[in-house]
């Protein structure tokens, strides 16, 4: 198999200039080849873009949000071929796939689809005059795609994008450049004139092209901080604008007033789910220092129960993480809670057997780690490890673990569990945190606004939010009366 760009309505040849494997990673095998776009495929890119958009902004938001539905219907009637060709390239279980990747892709599709043909400026009754706003779109949007939910972010980018008139060209992951095509392809066979969605593959190079590239009006990244930097800055010499979905760091604070079984549940969703390779993971977890054993208990207990197998078997609850680079990475980082003082309550090593039995060595593998005896300063409490290792701490006051809670360069997500209604919402509002949860934790329905604060990003994704980020706004004065001069 080989993976070129899509440029125009269709699958290019290609050139096997530059070119890497695409592995399974949860054996390592090779899945295909990628074949880098090279500065042609990315001007030819640009310029069926650029047709396209100009079809594209002439419709009506009616049939533009007719292309997204039927998009969205198109993934969902292919829900178990993409779930698969999901899993196989990200190595998270199928049953996640199945369950989330493809159908939130499909969410954002028909949300903003719904929404396209309600997209609409105001009106201002002026002395003697009228004003109105238009919603124009930008042009020409890119956008860059983290490997964790290939088919996800494309979507949640695409959709809002597309629903406000603008054409798309996205890059995936270097490690994962399967669904972008299938999404794609989606679109051509729901209506879209060709070029509306582009997709080029390749690594951080070709990102930065596109950032570079002046005939292109807008990125949009989900990716680590460092590179939101320097799409910043690159984007910044154009004034471009920019939408940031960038990492975290983020807290879970569980009150000894919560029900304790579902903090549990929410601490291994807030950890594990995704092999733990998560944005928005609750990876400092917070609990109160009267039920802290209890819940230590209870979290080991069940984590230890967690099956790590064969990503396809529909019985995994947790696969492999995306390469042999980034599991050595995670590894690291657990050597380094221990060397720190931290004290490794169960997992972080490398399993040979799945729960059924079978050899797994040959991939990616890694047991979910619990880390307890922490401190706020230890490196595995303040950097992003995006793996499957959660660090316990204890506090006693609120007060306290709002200020610990904030005292981190990231603000993407958090959590707070406590049965006392007033102490959430209390709470809440004092963390910094664009993304939010009072008693559960990783729930994105499409209707609520997604990003983050500090340096977790720029801009909103979701919801009603997104549309001012892909639209510029034009304000027009009508005059009724005469022009009253000085001269
Ligand atoms: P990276 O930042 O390494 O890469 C993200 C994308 O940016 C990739 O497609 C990458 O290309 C591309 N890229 C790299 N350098 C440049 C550049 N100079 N200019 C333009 N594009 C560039 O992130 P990962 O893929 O490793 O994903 C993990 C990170 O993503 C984590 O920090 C995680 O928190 C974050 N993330 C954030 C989410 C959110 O919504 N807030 C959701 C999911 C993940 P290449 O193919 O070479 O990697």
């Amino acid at each position: 198999m080989v993976y070129t760009q899509f440029i125009n309505g269709e699958v290019t040849k290609g050139s096997k200039g530059n070119s890497w494997v695409n592995y399974n990673p949860a054996n390592n095998a090779p899945l295909g080849e990628i074949y880098q776009a090279t500065d042609d495929e990315i001007d030819a890119a640009v310029n069926s873009s650029e047709k396209a958009f100009q079809i594209w902004k002439t419709k009506t938001g009616a049939e533009r949000g007719r292309v997204l539905i039927n998009a969205a219907n198109i993934l969902r009637s292919k829900l178990q071929q993409i779930a698969l060709l999901e899993t196989q390239d990200v190595g998270k279980p199928i049953a996640e796939s199945l369950a989330v990747d493809i159908s939130s892709a499909a969410d954002a599709l028909e949300y903003f689809g719904g929404m396209a043909a309600g997209i609409h400026g105001e009106f201002f009754d002026l002395k003697n005059a009228f004003g109105y706003t238009r919603r124009e779109p930008l042009g020409i949007c890119a956008g860059i795609g983290a490997w964790n939910y290939p088919i996800q972010i494309a979507a949640w980018k695409a959709a809002p994008a597309l629903a406000c008139g603008n054409s798309m060209i996205f890059k995936p992951s270097e490690l994962t450049p399967v669904t972008a095509l299938e999404l794609a392809k989606a679109f051509m066979e729901a209506g879209a004139p060709a070029g509306l969605f582009n997709v080029v593959q390749g690594d951080g190079k070709v990102g930065a092209r596109l950032v570079d590239h002046p005939r292109i009006a807008k990125v949009s990244l989900t990716g680590s901080v460092a590179t939101g930097k320097k799409i910043f800055a690159g984007a910044a010499s154009q004034l471009k604008q920019v939408t940031l979905e960038l990492g975290g760091k983020s807290p879970l604070i569980i009150f000894d007033d919560a029900d304790l079984q579902n903090a549990v549940s929410a601490a291994m969703l807030a950890n594990f789910y995704t092999q733990g390779e998560v944005c928005s993971n609750g990876t400092r977890v917070f609990v109160q220092r009267k039920i802290f054993d209890s819940f230590l208990k209870q979290l080991k207990e069940r984590t230890e129960k967690i099956r790590i197998g064969d990503p396809t078997d529909p019985d995994t609850q947790m696969g492999a993480v995306i390469s042999k680079a980034h599991l050595e990475k995670i590894i690291r980082f657990i050597d380094s809670g221990k060397s720190s003082g931290a004290r490794l309550l169960t997992g972080g090593i490398k399993p040979e057997k799945d729960f059924k039995g079978k050899d797994i060595s040959s991939g990616n593998f890694l047991s979910p780690a619990i880390f307890t005896d922490c401190n706020d300063s230890m490196e595995i409490c303040k950097e992003e490890i995006f793996g499957p290792v959660l660090s316990i701490l204890s506090f006693d006051s609120e007060e306290e673990v709002i200020d610990r809670a904030n005292d981190t360069p990231f603000g993407l997500s958090a959590g707070v569990f406590t049965n006392d209604i007033k102490r959430g919402h209390r709470v809440i509002h004092q963390l910094q945190a664009g993304t939010c949860w009072i008693n559960n934790y990783n729930i994105t329905p499409i209707e609520l606004p997604f990003g983050g604060y500090k340096q977790s990003g720029q801009g909103r994704e979701n919801s009603l939010a997104a549309i001012q980020h892909y639209t510029q706004l034009k304000s027009v004065y009508v005059e009724l009366g005469n022009v009253e001069s000085p001269y």
